[in-house]
């Protein structure tokens, strides 16, 4: 099989690129999935994004141990099927803000990658509830939602007047560029249900006779040419096969990107050497950097009336601050406290919330919104079946653990403030006495779980260690280019979803 661009992977930024690339027919664009489409009626249910991981569209990787999380293993949800990771992802649509991507125009160099330039993309990408303004649009494809009263819960509209209470300003949404304050998540949630990137930019345009996907197809290996990558060994339906390509785009993700490179010989000698893979090409960067937001779970009570089932996905209000003060508006924020509309606990605290069913109590996450803190990813062996080897190395540094006690401070000041008293009962977690830094440390290190934002493992920049250059090309071989969340230098404060999309559409916005 021949293919002018063959884009790897139908996740997030897959369906993007195959949308947008192919609207040109003169070029053929073929796009390779491992995993199918997903018919489970709970995938379009928000409210049960928690409880559908580790299902057949999900890879459910894991960490290994983590010395800074009381040598507790991470659970890693990652999304396989047509639609990748937004089969799962938990629907919150948060950009970043300026000072995040005035980091990664540092990292590369390139005004490209600045709040000012994507902007436009971000507004392509969208159709937003709240209607078309200088910072959104409504005519792009993806629908985002931002609940007004009627589908908030009673006790996120408290728990944001509690903030209000405090001094923190309210800010109309988080995506307008300053993420400080506090305002209900923005989703990407429509008549009730998920909506997954590919419902709306890759199954729109899947008759188009230049566009083909292959669901089912595992990419194992690149193949390299004299140092231009000509194609892939793929996988389907148990045969090996070959596709050439004109041009190749990893889009398979933050933990797939850097795995195929390395089982294609592309990274570290030594990390391809333990796992029996002979080097083709020497690439320091493949798999590092990896980084990642952790949560807090969580600052968890008891509620002294019924908390009604949420009208959206649970976590509805991630409230972003500043360490300098309640009441600054601009600037980069570094914790964020959010409201969960009921139990929410990492594994080390099942016991504990065991007496708080559904209905019954409430959670404020807490979390470091630019960690420091950076790990690697490796293979383990020359094929997909083998477990990775993926260490974030949460909570490294004293940047990220001070800025966790922090974050779990100030979620107790506004967990026992007066706004929230009428849903207050008693403090489940932490535990009463639980008041020392050094204890509330070793309570965020046993609470701490992902807040699913893997980035950076084949990192965008101008020096020549990062693997991937500004124009999203991979650095020493041509023919190949990376286009999703791998490439991002540094993470933004919030979740990364909206910024992967943007990444696409700037690519395919210049790509000829
Ligand atoms: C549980 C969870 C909750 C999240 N919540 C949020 C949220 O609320 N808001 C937010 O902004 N972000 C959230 N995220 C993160 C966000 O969903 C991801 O950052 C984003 O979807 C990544 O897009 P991507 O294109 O890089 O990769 P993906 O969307 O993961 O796509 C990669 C695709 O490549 C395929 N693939 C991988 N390897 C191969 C191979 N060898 N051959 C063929 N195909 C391959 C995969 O099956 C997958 O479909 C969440 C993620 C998860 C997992």
């Amino acid at each position: 099989m021949t293919t002018d661009i063959l884009i790897i992977g139908a996740g997030s930024s897959g369906s993007v690129l195959a949308n947008r690339l192919s609207a040109d027919r003169s070029r053929q664009v073929t796009v390779v999935e491992a995993g199918a489409r997903v018919a489970d009626p709970e995938m379009r249910m928000p409210e049960r994004w928690p409880f559908i991981h580790g299902r057949s569209y999900d890879w459910a990787y894991r960490t290994t141990p983590q010395p800074g999380l009381a040598g507790r293993r991470l659970e890693w949800a990652r999304g396989k099927g047509i639609g990748g990771s937004s089969l799962v992802h938990a629907m919150a649509h948060m950009r970043g803000c300026r000072a995040d991507f005035a980091r990664w125009v540092d990292a590369t160099g390139d005004s490209r990658w600045s709040w000012d330039s994507l902007l436009p993309h971000f507004i392509a990408s969208e159709s937003f509830s709240g209607g078309a303004s200088a910072v959104h649009g409504t005519a792009g494809p993806l629908p985002v939602l931002l609940p007004g009263p009627e589908l908030s819960s009673p006790l996120v509209q408290d728990y944001l007047a509690a903030w209000a209470s405090l001094g923190v300003p309210r800010i109309p949404d988080h995506n307008g560029g300053e993420m400080l304050g506090g305002t209900p998540n923005s989703l990407t949630i429509q008549n009730g249900k998920r909506v997954t990137v590919s419902d709306v930019y890759l199954d729109p345009v899947l008759d188009r006779p230049n566009l083909a996907l292959l669901p089912h197809t595992t990419v194992q290996k690149l193949v390299i040419k004299r140092g231009r990558v000509t194609g892939a060994l793929i996988i389907r339906d148990g045969h090996e096969e070959l596709i050439e390509a004109g041009e190749v785009i990893l889009a398979a993700g933050s933990i797939g990107d850097p795995l195929l490179l390395m089982r294609s010989g592309i990274g570290d000698p030594e990390v391809l050497a333990e796992a029996g893979v002979a080097t083709v090409l020497e690439s320091h960067g493949v798999g590092r950097n990896l980084h990642d937001h952790l949560l807090g779970a969580g600052n968890v009570y008891h509620s002294r009336r019924p908390v009604p089932p949420t009208k959206l996905q649970l976590s509805e209000s991630m409230t972003y601050l500043s360490a300098r003060g309640l009441t600054e508006t601009a600037g980069a924020p570094d914790i964020v406290v959010g409201c969960v509309v009921g139990p929410s606990a990492s594994e080390s605290f099942t016991d504990a919330v065991s007496d708080v069913p559904p209905g019954s109590g409430y959670t404020l996450l807490f979390g470091v919104t630019n960690p420091t803190s950076r790990g690697s990813l490796r293979i383990s062996g020359p094929d997909i079946t083998d477990a990775p080897l993926i260490d974030p190395n949460y909570l490294d540094t004293d940047h990220d653990r001070d800025l966790l006690r922090s974050a779990l401070e100030h979620a107790l000041l506004v967990g026992r403030s007066e706004g929230l008293a009428g849903w207050r009962g008693k403090q489940v977690l932490p535990a009463t006495g639980v008041s020392t830094p050094a204890e509330l440390d070793d309570f965020g290190a046993r609470a701490a779980i992902t807040h699913h934002h893997p980035v950076g493992t084949l990192s965008m920049g101008s020096s020549d260690a990062a693997p991937v250059t500004p124009d999203l090309a991979f650095r020493g071989l041509s023919g190949l280019s990376v286009v999703d969340a791998s490439v991002i230098p540094s993470i933004t404060a919030g979740p990364v979803h909206a910024a992967v999309l943007a990444i696409a559409e700037a690519f395919a916005a210049t790509h000829d």
